[in-house]
């Protein structure tokens, strides 16, 4: 950890300056579709107030590190391993992201069915999540395709993640956001980060956005692209876990023997029926995370902006009331259901697209439908693209079925991913990793997944070590290097 003394006290001035430019760049042309009207989020007309503090530089270290969600944890495990010293800020209590904080219930794939696309950290946390019994009761090792589609259990996977992070040597502090960047001529110079003990700073040679928002890199002024041509984005969901499910009987019923667990029954007749004020024919439905209880993937938050606290605050107080109407349908139309109980719902909302960071290469479905391979490949993957509707209409339901059932692979077939869309354009020494790399809507719709984001995070983070040791920017790195590096890791890399 860097000395804290006299000399490394950075003043922060024009800290409100830099606050009153930023929700310019991080809004503009974004009007919050939830526009809330109760007393705790109105919105009044704002004045702006200039805010000036000296405040400590407490690390100074090679990487920073804004987010320990699934790409946060990779990339600070492979830059620690590469032997940088690495400071992470997690504002949860945790790491994991969505799949911790936000109760997102199952993995998606790690594998092409043949190739375990996710190697190096992504297949530690498959094998420690495997050998220490975090994956669902309904993980089958003798199953083909056993390293896809596993429900866990939140509470082991912060276990997994709290010890390989503890063990690459990486520093990191919980309930730490960041809240601001210093940036001169394209570099980050500081990154300021908020905690209990108050503000101070990061100084860092490379700092990698793992915010799974862009946070970071929009706050620096890289450009980016969220939602559609309109600016809808997909839905979000408030994850929930449930006690009281009688598994056994739902199997015998016939619903839920099948694999995967996540399908719903009689979805249509509660629809006919009334008892959802919003009409949505998407349920992904309830997995198995443990013997009793399950992990709900139920109900979608329609219009929700995930950069916007305002939206998402009146978003989380619709989401709780309409997991009541979601009781109610389980209960009364899904068997072995009946005597279920919401245990909770998740710290963070669940928030599956905002922003996709502009990088020096733009993935595309051209890229996906064509299986692209590329010279500087820092891994490769295959998940369906699942784009979950911005609205409940009809229409756009089915569209999105279309391409969910279109847009997907056969068994060992990948698509490459490039090293520059990792990097921001315009800034000189930030890389993004996980769902806000620089992509289109479709491939987003497939990279965001987990797995996705192991793969991205440990590019960044073995990338960003890379950089350090060689003092150079991000566009300085030998790309030959950086792959034979992360083949050393175990990445999945047959063209580099
Ligand atoms: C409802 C839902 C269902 C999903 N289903 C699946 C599935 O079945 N399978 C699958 O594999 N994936 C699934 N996903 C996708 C997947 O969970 C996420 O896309 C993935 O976790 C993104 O990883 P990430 O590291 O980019 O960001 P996140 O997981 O979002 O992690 C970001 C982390 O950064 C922290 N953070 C954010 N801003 C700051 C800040 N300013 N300062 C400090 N910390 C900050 C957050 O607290 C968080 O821990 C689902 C997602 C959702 C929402």
């Amino acid at each position: 950890m860097g000395k804290f003394n006299r000399r490394n006290f950075l003043k922060v001035v024009g800290l409100g300056t830099a606050a009153q430019a930023m929700p310019k760049m991080m809004f503009a042309g974004e009007v919050p579709k939830d526009k809330p009207k109760s007393k705790v989020t109105s919105e009044k007309k704002c004045t702006n107030i200039s805010f000036q503090r000296s405040i400590p530089v407490r690390h100074e270290v090679d990487v920073f590190i804004a987010g320990g969600g699934p790409s946060g944890v990779a990339a600070a495990v492979a830059a620690a391993r590469q032997g940088a010293k690495v400071f992470l800020a997690e504002g949860q209590s945790y790491f994991g992201g969505m799949g911790t904080a936000g109760l997102v219930p199952s993995f998606s794939k790690f594998s092409d069915g043949i190739n375990f696309l996710a190697g190096g950290v992504g297949w530690q946390v498959y094998e420690r999540c495997r050998d220490t019994g975090v994956f669902g009761p309904d993980y089958n090792p003798n199953r083909k395709y056993r390293w896809d589609s596993n429900s866990f259990r939140a509470e082991g996977l912060k276990r997994v993640y709290d010890n390989l992070v503890v063990e690459s040597g990486a520093a990191f502090t919980f309930q730490t956001r960041l809240v601001a960047v210093e940036v001169e001529d394209g570099y980050v110079r500081y990154a300021i980060c908020h905690a209990k003990s108050g503000l101070f700073a990061v100084k860092a040679h490379i700092y990698i956005d793992c915010t799974g928002d862009g946070d970071l890199a929009a706050w620096a002024g890289a450009k980016f692209e969220k939602g559609d041509e309109q600016g809808n984005v997909q839905a979000g969901t408030l994850c929930s876990i449930w006690s009281g499910v009688d598994w056994k009987r739902a199997r015998s019923a016939g619903q839920y023997g099948k694999w995967p667990l996540g399908q719903s029954a009689n979805l249509e007749q509660a629809i006919e029926d009334g008892v959802f004020t919003v009409k949505d024919p998407h349920l992904p439905g309830m997995w198995m995370c443990g013997r009793t209880f399950g992990g709900g993937n139920i109900g979608h938050a329609f219009g929700v902006d995930g950069t916007n606290e305002r939206s998402i605050t009146a978003s989380l107080l619709r989401e709780r009331k309409k997991l009541l109407e979601y009781e109610r349908y389980y209960k009364e139309y899904n068997p072995g259901f009946e005597n279920i109980e919401l245990a909770a719902t998740g710290a963070l909302l669940g928030i599956r697209e905002t922003r996709r960071i502009t990088g020096d290469y733009v993935m595309t479905v051209d890229d996906y439908k064509r299986r692209a391979s590329f010279p500087d490949e820092i891994g490769r993957y295959n998940n369906e693209v699942d784009i979950h509707s911005s609205s409940a209409d009809p229409k756009e339901q089915e569209k999105v079925k279309r391409i969910f059932a279109t847009l997907r692979y056969k068994e060992g077939e990948s698509y490459g991913i490039p090293y520059r869309a990792l990097i921001p354009r315009g800034l000189a020494n930030v890389l993004v990793a996980g769902r806000c790399i620089s992509t289109d809507r479709y491939v987003q719709g497939s990279i965001r997944v987990m797995p996705g984001c192991f793969i991205t995070g440990q590019a960044a983070g073995a990338a960003a070590a890379v950089a350090a040791a060689k003092q150079t920017s991000t566009r300085g790195v030998d790309v030959k290097r950086l792959q034979q590096r992360l083949k050393d890791m175990g990445a999945f890399l047959p063209n580099a």
